[in-house]
């Protein structure tokens, strides 16, 4: 062992430590820099698993991949666990694991939870930032459950909104959702998904739909709406044919036409994988986004495994750089 280099050991990030030292801004910068990457090739995904393990009803997988740009290895690992409501816990559970590419040594351990919540608000951000309309005054919500006030909070900073309409399949839901937007000095109206797609600039979709919720006839032009629910086959948010008469950009466009909304228009013929744009190009201006002001478009946000590992590295850095880190040799 004598020769072995030095390790320091393995960084360990939990949970409230994440929530405290990464920020919007912080997962904002992460997701949009990972995204520009996987665009030019630099970034790569690897194959999801996601499996139902046959207990406690959970369905438990890995999102993995390696940023060569940023240097950063790993997997998320986690799942759902339907029951653990009733137990006081999220249902979603999961943590990160980052390995040093150079060696494969396990180099951090960071709570996932909030990181995903974060992670998923700032996609969603991104594309607003880099496809809203400059001017956009009005801002949609459809869906009203724990990562919706992810959404709202991050979306508001993008643009200046004067208000929120907001429409959720469980109307008892939207009151939590109006709070944060009062929180957030905006305006807040629970309405029909008609008035929703007459009135807002900017939709965002986050529910656990398998069924369209918003239709084509309802969207206004020059309208952006990002999909951030539809990360399964068979789920489904907006309508088949408002996907194919939008521009379509997404985070990957190989689970954009699997298991993000894209899927169904995919299937029946009405949408082409070579329309869908990853939002990448978008970043790295090797595509021009938005066409003009009357142009619709469309944000698959399918969640993707390098978003994880993205801002997970940036806790276990800030972690690192507070001297708050916990380290273990293993
Ligand atoms: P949640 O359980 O807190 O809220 C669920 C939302 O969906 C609520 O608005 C609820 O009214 C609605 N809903 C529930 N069942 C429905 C049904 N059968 N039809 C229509 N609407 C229904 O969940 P959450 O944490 O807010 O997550 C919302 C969705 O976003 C989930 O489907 C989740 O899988 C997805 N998600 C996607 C990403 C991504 O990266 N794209 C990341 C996190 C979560």
């Amino acid at each position: 062992m004598k020769d072995m280099p030095e390790t320091q050991g393995l960084v360990i990030v939990g949970e409230a430590e994440c929530e405290r030292l990464v920020g919007r801004k912080d997962a904002f910068d992460a997701v949009e820099a990972v995204f520009g990457a996987m665009a030019k090739g630099d970034a790569w995904n690897f194959p999801v698993v996601r499996e139902a393990i046959g207990y406690a009803d959970a369905l438990y997988g890995f999102k993995s991949g390696f940023d060569k740009a940023g240097k950063v290895l790993g997997v998320k690992s986690g799942g759902y666990w339907p029951g653990n409501m009733d137990k006081g816990l999220t249902n979603h559970q999961s943590t990160v694991f980052l390995f040093d590419p150079d060696t494969g040594q396990l180099a951090a351990l960071v709570g996932g939870n909030y990181l995903t919540a974060v992670r998923t608000a700032a996609s969603s951000a991104v594309s607003i930032a880099h496809l809203a309309r400059k001017d956009a005054k009005v801002l949609g919500m459809v869906g009203a459950g724990h990562q919706s006030q992810f959404q709202l909070r991050a979306a508001a900073e993008q643009r200046d909104f004067e208000k929120v309409v907001a429409w959720n399949p469980h109307p008892e839901m939207l009151p939590k959702l109006g709070a944060v937007a009062e929180e957030l000095g905006l305006p807040f109206e629970a309405v029909t998904q008609e008035q929703l797609g007459a009135q807002a600039d900017v939709i965002i979709t986050i529910t656990s739909a398998f069924e369209p919720l918003l239709m084509k006839d309802w969207i206004k032009p020059g309208t952006h709406i990002a999909c951030m629910g539809t990360d399964t086959k068979g789920k489904q948010e907006v309508d088949a044919a408002l996907v194919a008469a939008t521009t379509v950009f997404t985070d990957e466009v190989a689970q954009s036409i699997s298991i993000g909304e894209a899927q169904h228009a995919i299937a029946e013929g009405s949408l082409t994988e070579d329309r869908i744009t990853p939002i990448g190009a978008v970043i790295n201006g090797a595509h021009p986004g938005r066409s003009s002001d009357d142009e619709i478009t469309l944000f698959d946000g399918t969640g993707v495994g390098l978003q994880d590992l993205a801002v997970a590295s940036v806790a276990a850095r800030l972690a690192e750089e507070e001297g708050s880190a916990k380290r273990v040799s293993l």
